[in-house]
């Protein structure tokens, strides 16, 4: 049997208020026995949450944000969205790190700080990390993974709601997935690192980029993974749905 169980849904900037019906097949799946232990999260975009909180009140799937502030609680932040506020409208779960906000600006340091807010509100966290194609091209993934992983738990004493999602930037909608050799390097690479800076605890290990029905079955050769964090592929639920499928069968 298979060790993946997480299918994050990361629907970006994409989705109307009536969006949350278009899931409904996977509601179905996430009831049936077959796939009651997965963990299927939906994370669509702040002005969704609630419809999905809503919509799937009566399954195992949980939803989840995009981002949170840095900032705490309730405040004149114009533009932000706290953990608090994620919490308090049902999330479970909040993505961290991703490279889309990272291309807005989100340092490690920032990172870290929305880390360490979401945990106080005992949200889950996504946190991505993964290199460029410039920093791939100069043969600096191994540093920038480590730096980023160092970085942005500074002061974290646990990893137990943390999930790490191992995501190239250059694979990020691009259809291009690492070969097999070289991810599961790189998932060793991170899986170690985890285990040296963590002595106790499970460690959560996923992939994204370019996820979708074509390329899971080599992808799921990958060995110490957990899962994946599926962006463009997650808004068709049939093709969601046959990623999941192709996985546990
Ligand atoms: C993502 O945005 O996190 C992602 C993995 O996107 P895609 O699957 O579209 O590459």
């Amino acid at each position: 049997m298979t060790n993946k169980i997480y299918f994050i849904a990361n629907w970006k900037m994409y989705g109307h208020r009536t969006s949350a019906n278009s899931i409904k097949n996977v509601i179905r799946l996430a009831k049936s026995k077959k796939y009651k232990h997965l963990k299927l999260i939906y994370c669509p975009p702040y002005t969704l949450i609630d419809k999905f909180v809503q919509k799937t009140q009566n399954s195992n799937i949980s939803i989840g944000a995009q981002d949170c502030s840095d900032k705490n609680g309730y405040g004149a932040f114009t533009g932000n969205v706290s953990a608090f506020q994620l919490k308090n409208i049902g999330s479970k779960y909040v993505i961290l790190g991703h490279s889309g906000k990272r291309l807005d600006g989100d340092t490690n340091k920032k990172i870290n700080q929305k880390i360490k807010n979401a945990l106080n509100q005992n949200l889950k966290i996504i946190l991505c990390i993964g290199e460029t194609l410039k920093e791939k091209n100069k043969k600096k993934t191994i540093d920038v993974i480590k730096k980023q992983l160092k970085d942005t738990l500074i002061g974290i004493n646990s990893i137990k709601n943390i999930i790490i999602a191992y995501e190239p930037v250059w694979s990020i909608g691009t259809g291009v997935i690492p070969e097999n050799k070289i991810l599961q390097k790189n998932i060793d690479l991170i899986s170690n690192h985890l285990r040296r800076r963590f002595k106790y605890g499970k460690i959560d290990i996923i992939y994204g980029g370019s996820v979708n029905p074509n390329n899971i079955k080599d992808l799921n050769k990958i060995n110490n993974l957990k899962g994946f964090l599926i962006g463009s592929a997650s808004q068709n639920q049939n093709k969601f749905i046959d990623i999941v499928r192709k996985t546990i069968n």
